[in-house]
């Protein structure tokens, strides 16, 4: 079959064999088809129809492939058409059968007339039978848009040796799309016969699809420039092959003009050329934040986000850019926010937090230290309640700038509370540069404020901590500087303490009794101890204070002097001073009464109680159930009681009182004492606190003050307690001063009920014949013994 090929084709004017015609038609389509469509995207590209190019390396390339493209064309219109047609058209019968098959339009004019055209052509252009068109000017088949490009004669195509893309005219469409080209029609002996053969394909289709994808690709150009992110292309070698309208924006470039520009012009941290666009490159897969450079010169920052792409074998990368100014001073703003106390500017918690950790850091790798300051202001609340809030802020604004005055530039100093201030000294080469910046800070804080023209007095408790030698991390730090300032405030405020281990013994011991005490009761560890009171005159027991003891199964005998504070603290003391009150009832109630003389019991209150149980029902309640008579109970408060909230407090004594009980001051001497207090609490009896009988008679200062507090007391009509008599000596003073009971080790040491008991019906073993008591004018209180 080749061969005959072959041989019929070197045979001019031999029959060509249908197999070979189909063969060169179907090699012709196959070729040409994916041709066209090369040729005309790359036309389309170069008329821009797709938008502007404005890379010239992408103009180049699209006039490269409409180059190359053609080329091929040429050689197969050469190949298959030109050779084909001059090799068979003496065949008139095969040639015809050539032209009667082609899918394509196929015409031989003259002079612009039409002498054949094959049915391709007559269905292309919507007019039947083939016949109808024969001697019909093609002209008048060509869109009239198209006339001046042929110039009105066929001829003319001709010269233009190309596939020129026109439009015919179909009778019953709107026309259809064709690439036209034209040849000389030669004859046999190749002579020109003067006609032309046109050729033209319909490429409606084609076109329909080249017209959808510009149409999406123009959508997307659209996107792209409608995007708020910047996006660039950019080639191996850094430089900006596309750029989008947001970009030129953000860097204030005008259209087109950043293409073929280098990216390092744009972000000159990523370093010049190579480096710039390997730098980029190791972008990919992460979002970075880098400077930018305007066209200005002014850099802002810019976040990128680096993706890349393979075109024929060779890298682009594509970066999207977004400004982030905004984001960037937000962000500033939120830090600022998070990391600074907002009344007085100094670091938070936060910033401090951050700060040690990093100071600690440095201390375990250069083996430096640090110290700490916990600085919490005495009694803020106070100033607080005294003067407003407003003053309050302005007393802690002014703290804080006079402790950043007493810290050199690299120390923090942290507002982390209310009234609190941490402060980080940070390297430090001894530890007295810590006690330095202690004592320096505490008399800063004693320094009277002028708030308003308002002088407002305030100190402060200082905890001090060294880091390695007090801690070994930041919490650790923290917490024994917080145990040394708590130390320095229960040593009674206004100085400062270095955290020892001490100070966490001691808090692990508080920690312990507060943990053991909520069991106690349970645990029935509670007794209660009775101390007699003795008439000083007539010598016999009057009454009995009921003391509280605690033998704990964990931590064995343990003070109320210690465990009591701590009951407070942890409210604890509610309870357990119910339990105290109904025991004590029930014992009293079951006390003899020697010759008709009633024995009082007093009772120790908690500030507590008086504030949070409902004292007066419990207290009615242990009554009844006790049946104990009203006025043989006795409540001990101390001053501290009465001032917090006096309305109140007034109030519920004189309830107490409408019941019959009793109300004495404890500890008289050692808080306020002030009069006012005396005078306006309804009282029966005040208990001149041991301290001041201690020293009595010889010191003169303790006789001064008792005197004075038992004549305030005689004025007031008060009966009068003293605590804490050991000697005959201070009895025959107390006696000699007006004192009409003595409570203390020289009558009886606190003792159990049950020894309490017997002790009742024996008079008070004095040594000393009776003085000459002054007694008071009136009473309400059962008989103390005179008399009887
Ligand atoms: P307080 O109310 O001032 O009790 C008197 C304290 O002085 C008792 O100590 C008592 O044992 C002690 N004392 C009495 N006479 C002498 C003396 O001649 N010399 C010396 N050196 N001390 C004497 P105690 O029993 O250790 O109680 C200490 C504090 O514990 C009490 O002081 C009181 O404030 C509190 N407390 C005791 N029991 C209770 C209670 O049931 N409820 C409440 N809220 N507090 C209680
Ligand atoms: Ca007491
Ligand atoms: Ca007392």
């Amino acid at each position: 079959m080749a061969d005959g090929v072959e041989n019929n084709a070197a045979g001019r004017g031999s029959a060509v064999p249908k197999a070979y015609i189909d063969l060169v038609r179907t090699l012709s389509h196959q070729l040409r088809t994916p041709l066209s469509t090369i040729i005309g995207f790359a036309d389309m590209m170069e008329s821009e129809l797709f938008g502007a190019l404005g890379n010239p390396i992408y103009r180049e390339y699209a006039a490269d492939i409409n180059r190359a493209g053609r080329s091929i064309l040429d050689s197969v219109d050469d190949l298959f058409d030109t050779a084909r047609f001059e090799r068979f058209q003496s065949s008139e019968r095969d040639f015809r059968h050539l032209i009667e098959l082609a899918p394509d339009l196929i015409c031989i004019c003259r002079e612009g007339v039409i002498e054949l055209i094959n049915p391709a052509g007559a269905s292309m252009l919507g007019v039947w039978p083939v016949d109808i068109l024969i001697g019909r000017k093609f002209i008048d088949f060509v869109h009239p848009e198209y006339h001046d490009m042929v110039g009105g004669t066929i001829q003319d195509l001709v010269a233009a040796k190309l596939r020129i893309p026109m439009k015919l005219n179909h009778s019953e469409t709107s026309g259809v799309d064709v690439e036209m080209a034209a040849l000389p029609y030669r004859d046999e002996r190749d002579n020109d016969t003067g006609a032309v053969m046109l050729m033209a394909r319909d490429v409606t289709e084609r076109n329909r699809a080249l017209r959808t994808v510009a149409a999406r690709e123009e959508n997307l150009r659209m996107v792209m420039n409608a995007v708020a992110d910047g996006i660039l292309t950019i080639a191996e070698n850094g430089n900006i092959e596309m750029a989008n309208a947001a970009v030129e924006k953000m860097f204030e470039h005008r259209n087109g003009e950043l293409v073929g520009g280098n990216i390092a012009a744009l972000m000159p941290g990523l370093g010049p050329g190579d480096d710039g666009i390997a730098t980029l490159a190791s972008f990919i897969g992460v979002t970075r934040e880098v400077s930018g450079t305007r066209k200005s010169g002014t850099v802002f920052p810019i976040e990128v986000a680096v993706s890349e792409m393979h075109i024929g074998g060779a890298r682009r990368l594509i970066a999207a850019v977004r400004d982030i100014t905004v984001r960037k001073s937000f962000e500033g703003r939120l830090r600022h926010m998070a990391t600074r106390d907002s009344l007085t500017g100094l670091a938070n918690r936060n910033l401090f937090n951050e700060r040690l950790e990093v100071a600690i850091q440095r201390c375990n790798d250069q083996g430096s230290q640090i110290a700490v300051c916990y600085i919490d202001l005495d009694q803020f609340q106070n100033i607080n309640d005294a003067f407003g809030h407003e003053v309050g802020d302005a007393v802690i604004k002014a703290a804080g700038e006079r402790l950043q005055d007493c810290i050199r530039p690299n120390d923090t100093v942290a507002r982390v509370g209310g009234d609190e201030f941490h402060i980080i000294i940070d390297g430090i080469a001894c530890t007295d540069e810590a006690h330095d910046l202690a004592a320096r800070s505490l008399s800063a804080l004693s320094i009277p404020y002028n708030i308003d023209g308002q002088e407002i007095y305030s100190s402060a408790s200082i905890g001090v901590g060294i880091f390695p030698d007090h801690a070994n991390s930041a919490s650790d730090l923290m917490r024994n500087v917080d145990t040394a300032a708590n130390a320095a405030k229960r040593g009674g405020r206004a100085n400062y303490r270095f955290y020892t281990k001490r100070m966490s013994e001691e808090v692990h011991r508080r920690v312990t009794i507060g943990h053991e005490l909520r069991r106690a009761m349970e645990r029935d560890e509670f007794t209660l101890f009775y101390q007699a009171k003795v008439d000083l005159a007539s010598r016999l027991i009057v009454g009995a204070e009921a003391l509280l003891r605690w033998n704990s199964a964990a931590l064995g005998p343990v003070s109320p002097e210690e465990f009591v504070p701590i009951a407070e603290e942890t409210g604890l003391i509610v309870p357990i001073g119910e339990w105290v009150l109904t025991t004590a009832c029930m014992d009293a109630a079951k006390w003899p009464s020697p010759a008709g003389r009633p024995i009082q019991v007093g009772v120790n209150l908690s500030a507590l109680q008086f504030y949070q149980g409902d004292l007066i029902s419990v207290v009615r309640h242990c009554l009844d159930a006790s049946r104990l008579d009203a006025t043989r109970l006795d409540l001990e408060l101390t001053e501290s009681m009465l001032i917090e909230k006096p309305a109140e407090t007034i109030r519920a004594l004189r309830e107490l009182k409408d019941h019959g009980i009793s109300i004495s001051m404890d500890d008289f001497g050692t808080g306020y004492s002030s009069l006012s207090y005396l005078t306006r609490f309804p009282l029966d009896t005040l208990k001149i606190d041991r301290s001041f009988v201690i020293n009595l008679p010889q010191d003169n200062d303790a006789a001064v003050i008792a005197r004075a507090i038992v004549g305030m007391a005689k004025q007031l009509d008060l009966h009068i307690v003293a605590e804490g008599v050991e000697t005959d000596d201070q009895v025959a003073f107390l006696g000699g001063l007006g004192c009409h009971v003595g409570q203390g080790y020289l009558f009886s040491k606190p003792i159990p009920n049950q020894e309490f008991v017997k002790l009742i019906p024996t008079a008070a073993r004095l040594a000393f014949p009776p003085v000459q008591l002054s007694r008071r004018r009136s009473t309400n209180r059962p008989p103390t013994g005179r008399g009887t």
